[in-house]
């Protein structure tokens, strides 16, 4: 372990931290804040500060309401940048019941208890996350816009690149706060970033991504910019994608890498492979949990739209890296980052779990462009789309019980009744695209 609660106060007071933030995770991934003065940290790493459940989406109803924060001392953090309230840090929390036992809302508590699943088989799992975004001007009242810098830059009306100093800013910031930065980067998209940090367990880099969201948008808003991980905000324009790179470990070796194998992949990451394709259309309603989610999902801008695996192109759901050894690896290509990491992480795990446990065999690797192949060829290889739409994925997801099992009845039924009350609104709503097709037309 990295930190202990006395390393905690030590550090604490040494530092001068005048604030403690307790984070924690809502169902759908947003960061929850309780603040505590300093003279508060010793009683919150005894576990004692409570907070009301029900005022957090997803959480509980009112006559269950009492929560308490248990912070894990090894996300122990203090913020590098300075506030009006002076020097700041953070502790993650887990989410207990009063009578001490794990709370099953908490998205946290969902991924540590797949995890445990695969200790149980010998496995831990690390993720590598590639996290994209986009950097959008603020207006005159300092409301987000949808357009970039980038597109400014045309006319003049910024002298610098805010985009790319706003970056370099997230990059020496996010390795203050421990992050190994191994590349970031100007995306395809005009304003389109990436930042992409070393690849960690699985529990850390579902911390790690919260953490990175959080530190994105706190240096955008300083440089006067709005830093969105919505998956497609200008329509025509590539969406933003969070790649997850995925290895299993056992008795400290990469699992997924086999010499003597003709791509140099084991059984173990074969069936890994099996169990994401088969229950690919469920999990999508996890990895891509919003309607614009799906708006990323469509040809032309290298988002997966098919569900296929390939050692060489870019285009299907998952791509196998070229480098083994320790290195092995799948990308999952599918999910963005609207998704909670917690959540997606644990589903992934378990649909692939699902394929060592009964053996599922992929299809062959499909090596051809897919997007150049017509009907026929489709169906000949079998190859099937992703869901089109959240709708498609939701159906698709109360049948699915291995993601169900892996979502825990708690979470699994809070998380489907706001989704499909998210679908219903976006459904009987009336679109501008509506009112340019249809009003002068009829
Ligand atoms: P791409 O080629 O798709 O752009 P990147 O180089 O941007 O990929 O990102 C690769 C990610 O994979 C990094 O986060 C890296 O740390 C991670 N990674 C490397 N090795 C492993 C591994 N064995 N298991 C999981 N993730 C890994
Ligand atoms: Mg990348
Ligand atoms: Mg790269
Ligand atoms: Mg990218
Ligand atoms: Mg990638």
């Amino acid at each position: 372990n990295k930190y202990s609660a006395e390393d905690v106060l030590r550090i604490s007071k040494e530092r001068g931290v005048e604030f403690i933030h307790l984070q924690f995770s809502d169902i759908f991934g947003v960061m929850k804040n309780v603040s505590i003065p300093i003279e508060e940290l010793d009683k919150a790493l005894n576990n004692e500060i409570m907070f009301d459940g029900s005022s957090i989406d997803g959480f509980v109803r009112i006559e269950e309401s009492d929560m308490y924060l248990r912070p894990d001392t090894d996300t122990f953090v203090i913020f590098p940048w300075r506030t009006t309230s002076g020097v700041e840090a953070r502790l993650i929390c887990d989410i207990y019941n009063p009578d001490g036992t794990p709370f099953e809302g908490d998205p946290r508590y969902i991924l540590k208890k797949n995890l445990e699943e695969a200790k149980k088989l010998g496995y831990t799992m690390n993720v590598g996350p590639e996290c994209e975004f986009y950097l959008f001007l603020t207006d005159e009242k300092g409301n987000p816009t949808t357009i970039t810098q980038d597109a400014a830059g045309y006319f003049d009306m910024a002298p610098v690149d805010l985009g790319e100093s706003a970056r370099k800013e997230m990059v020496s910031t996010l390795k203050e706060m421990g992050f190994a930065i191994e590349a970031s980067h100007h995306e395809v998209g005009p304003g389109q970033h990436e930042i992409d940090f070393k690849y960690d367990d699985a529990l850390a880099t579902a911390d790690n991504v919260m953490t990175f969201k959080m530190v994105v948008r706190i240096i955008a808003q300083k440089h006067g910019l709005h830093a969105t991980f919505m998956p497609k905000p200008v329509y025509g324009i590539a969406g933003s994608g969070m790649h997850l790179n995925q290895s299993l470990m056992k008795n400290s070796e990469n699992a997924f890498y086999d010499p003597s194998d003709q791509m140099g992949l084991s059984k173990d990451c074969y069936y890994y492979i099996g169990g994401l394709l088969k229950h690919a259309k469920a999990l999508t309603s996890i990895t891509n949990p919003t309607v614009n989610s799906y708006k990323r999902l469509v040809s032309g801008f290298e988002a997966p739209v098919y569900i296929a695996w390939s050692g060489r192109n870019r285009s299907p759901l998952i791509r196998i890296p070229a480098k083994r050894g320790n290195s092995t690896r799948i990308e999952l290509r599918s999910p963005d980052p609207s998704n909670n990491p917690y959540l997606a992480l644990a589903c992934s795990l378990a649909a692939g779990l699902d394929g060592i446990k009964n053996k599922i065999m992929p299809p062959p690797s499909v090596d051809k462009n897919i997007y150049e192949m017509d009907e026929n060829e489709l169906k000949e290889l079998n190859i099937e789309k992703l869901p089109d739409s959240l709708e498609e994925a939701l159906v698709i997801l109360e049948k699915d019980e291995v993601i169900k099992n892996a979502l825990g009845e708690h979470i699994y039924n809070k998380y489907v009744e706001a989704k499909w009350s998210e679908w219903d609104s976006y459904r009987t709503y009336v679109t501008r695209w509506e009112i340019d097709q249809y009003l002068t037309k009829f």
